[in-house]
């Protein structure tokens, strides 16, 4: 029996072309047009002219965005607490601290409150936080006018984690353009995907001229190999490329999809009681609805998150927990936490539901009969 995926890579309509013209044209390493053109489309994407640097993953491009903001052994990083480990982890590469903040109900996002009672915490104990990691989880937009203010107030940058949020926006604004830094990533679950890669969105064009250096092992302009800084090999080939510009031209429909999708669940879960949908809180949010995602409060509902995901997965139904939030997590839990259970309640009742752009009819009936029959029962 097939089995229905949370959400799945699949391809649009020019890969095979794009990819075939580069083998063609022995543009088979880390230079061609699919990069040229692929990151052109990013750059009217999100209207930043030079200012794309595409790499090998989205987790890459928060490490180059930590290393140009000058984050060394022992600086404090501010992290959203409720995201996904790659979120955070560079910052441990750099050796400094993350510094874990709850979400708020509304967006499931860094919660503006906690995030300035930390700010003015550490810097009573003597520590200014060098930069602030703020996360779109599945695609919501963070309440970002309040955490921008913030960052000005206390002048420290903000990494944009827009991960899995290309397509949505805030008041107009595109996610990833927020911050000093954003970053996309295309890996295979995300909204579009080169299989693997990601990009950073830069302020300047000296900042993504660093990018690219850093990424292709920082060699100085000299005849021969010379280092004067540590590099990486984070660049992404012009193979890769030529997928995402083919990805890059169905961006506007999937999102459209997706965006069904979740319209699809709020009409099934309208008037249950004890499920609520991670939805848009006013007209100023637009979510790109990456993943769709409910809570389900036990004692209204009757049943809880695992109940549903069992039953789903019976039926071959591929369900996912929401992210366990990282000041719980093994690797992180010795680091300072702001904040109070929103994020812990976020990852005890909820639930991201197959979310598919590529989800068919028949899918979407099968999901709802599973879902209705279960829902049915427990309440009879
Ligand atoms: C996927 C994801 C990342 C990491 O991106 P990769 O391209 O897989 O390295 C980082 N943050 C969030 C929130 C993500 O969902």
């Amino acid at each position: 029996m097939k089995v229905i995926k949370l959400s799945s890579a699949y391809s649009g309509n020019n890969e095979i072309k794009y990819v075939e013209q580069a083998v063609l044209y022995n543009e088979i390493s880390n230079f061609g047009k699919n990069l040229n053109l692929f990151s052109q489309q990013l750059e009217a994407y999100f209207a930043k002219p030079n200012r794309i640097a595409l790499l090998n993953s989205g987790t890459s491009a928060i490490h180059l965005a930590l290393i140009q903001l000058g984050i060394k052994v022992n600086d404090e990083v501010i992290c959203q607490s409720f995201t996904f480990s790659a979120s955070a982890n560079p910052i441990v590469y750099q050796k400094a601290i993350p510094v874990f903040i709850d979400s708020e109900a509304e967006t499931w996002n860094m919660c503006p409150v906690q995030l300035e009672i930390a700010i003015k915490d550490r810097l009573s104990l003597g520590i200014k936080p060098k930069a602030i990691i703020v996360v779109h989880s599945y695609g919501m937009p963070a309440k970002m006018d309040d955490i921008v203010k913030i960052s000005e107030k206390f002048s420290i940058p903000i990494i944009e984690d827009a991960a899995g949020a290309l397509g949505s926006t805030y008041k107009g604004v595109k996610c990833g353009n927020f911050g000093e830094f954003g970053i996309i990533s295309f890996n295979g679950n995300k909204i579009i995907t080169t299989s693997s890669g990601g990009a950073l969105i830069c302020t300047t064009e000296n900042q993504k001229i660093k990018a690219n250096f850093l990424a292709t092992q920082a060699k100085a302009s000299k005849p021969f190999y010379h280092h004067e800084e540590i590099g990486y090999n984070y660049s992404m080939s012009n193979i890769v490329a030529g997928i995402g510009r083919a990805q890059m031209e169905v961006l506007k429909e999937r999102v459209l999809k997706r965006r069904e999708v979740n319209v699809f669940y709020k009409d099934i879960f309208e008037g249950i009681n004890g499920i609520t949908l991670l939805t848009e809180p006013s007209q100023y949010y637009y979510s790109n609805h990456w993943l769709t995602c409910i809570l389900i409060n036990f004692e209204e509902a009757g049943f809880s998150n695992e109940d549903l995901k069992k039953e789903l997965e019976e039926h071959n139904i591929e369900t996912r927990f929401l992210w366990k939030p990282l000041h719980l997590q093994p690797i992180f839990s010795d680091f300072p936490y702001y904040g109070k259970y929103i994020s812990e309640q976020l990852f005890n009742r909820g639930l991201c539901l197959p979310s598919g752009s590529n989800l068919t009819n028949q899918d979407k009936n099968n999901i709802k009969t599973v879902i209705m029959r279960f829902i049915s029962n427990k309440i009879n």
